[in-house]
């Protein structure tokens, strides 16, 4: 089979550059005669790639010195129970922003480990927009404030990051929309993200956490394995980190750099999502999405048709033109394309034309 485009949610694409390099290195990794998954965490080898890995994660997110980066495992929704357990201590309030299903989760898991206050919840509107800053309820004190910078299933982005207030941390779930734009680290308590939507496979999840959260950790009757600052000591290596993923999330930021950094990719990104949406809004009603215009997602292209009973026809017609992995999540239905920073602009544009000629084909006569 040619290489198809692939619009999945995540696991999704990969650079084919990145998984061409792997594959090449796959049974011997720098002479050593052994694949990067064979090799002990602890040893020489793997110690150089992991520096390096994070060293070209701190450039290219310009992280500062007072932020430590943790290779973590369990993906992002262990960190909707670690950062409850981590920041909160037993009836402390933390604020939550309810801007889709993700940040609901989120929310309901926080519920388990501390007193939760939804800050605002746009469900009533179904999720196409995302708050004014103005109509939030922030509580007086509370421990931080969590959002969900990009909500993967319905297709609503931040535009703009959040204001601080009274000092609260903000602690952000960014797992589908990390580094695909400049953001100021210096805004946040904890960035948390998955790496299997924008930076590599399944397996790993990223923290980036500021040193103050760290010390003390606040609730000592949590387990080691899920205390930040079991894996701040040790440099990510209290237990065996997820080699193999961390090897692809460093061939990934590899060609990041090679890109022309990370605003350089929001560039594209948003070149692409203007794209996709501009056929959209131009089908005369056959496609509609639903988001609102200044919060519609760069990453997840959400859409439906105006005659529903096309869409099994319009998914196998895609897909025999290699256009895969464009159904909606089973919470909204539709169609969702998914255009992380792998995908490139010729994948979109196959997309876009193929729905044009899609339209025209079955328009109502
Ligand atoms: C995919 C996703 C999750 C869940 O990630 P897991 O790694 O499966 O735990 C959480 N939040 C967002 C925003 C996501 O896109």
């Amino acid at each position: 089979m040619p290489r198809s485009y692939n619009f999945s949610a995540g696991p999704a694409i990969l650079p084919e550059e990145v998984l061409r390099i792997a594959q090449q290195e796959l049974c011997d990794f720098q002479q050593t005669g052994s694949s990067v998954m064979e090799i002990s965490h602890r040893g020489d080898v793997f110690g150089a790639l992991f520096n390096e890995t994070q060293n070209n994660l701190r450039v290219l997110m310009n992280i500062p010195n007072n932020y430590r980066i943790l290779f973590l495992q369990g993906g992002a929704r262990l960190q909707f129970a670690m950062v409850a357990l981590n920041l909160a201590k037993l009836g402390d309030t933390v604020d939550y922003v309810n801007s889709g299903h993700w940040s609901q989760l989120a929310m309901e898991t926080a519920k388990q480990h501390a007193v939760v206050n939804e800050v605002v919840s746009n469900c009533h509107e179904q999720y196409t927009a995302i708050p004014e800053e103005k109509k939030w309820l922030r509580s007086a004190k509370a421990a931080y404030l969590h959002f969900t910078t990009n909500e993967t299933i319905h297709g609503v982005q931040f535009p703009v990051m959040p204001i601080i207030e009274n000092n609260v941390p903000l602690v952000c779930d960014m797992s589908s929309d990390f580094m695909s734009r400049p953001i100021d680290v210096n805004q946040f308590g904890i960035i948390y993200a998955g790496a299997q939507k924008n930076v590599g496979i399944a397996g790993l999840t990223i923290a980036i956490v500021r040193e103050d959260l760290l010390i003390p950790t606040k609730r000592s009757d949590i387990p080691k394995m899920l205390q930040y600052a079991t894996y701040a000591d040790t440099d990510s290596m209290y237990n065996t980190p997820p080699t193999f993923a961390i090897y692809m999330a460093g061939l990934v930021f590899d060609w990041i750099k090679k890109q022309g950094g990370i605003a350089a990719i929001a560039k594209r990104n948003e070149e692409k999502a203007n794209w996709l949406y501009r056929v959209i809004d131009n089908s005369d009603g056959f496609y509609s999405a639903p988001v609102k215009a200044p919060f519609r997602s760069r990453m997840n292209v959400v859409f439906r048709l105006a005659n529903e009973k096309l869409n099994e026809l319009f998914l196998e017609t895609a897909k025999a033109h290699h256009l895969m992995y464009l159904k909606g999540h089973p919470v909204l239905g539709g169609m969702r394309a998914s255009i992380y920073n792998a995908m490139p602009m010729d994948g979109v544009k196959a997309l876009g034309e193929f729905m044009q000629a899609f339209a025209k084909t079955h328009l109502p006569h």
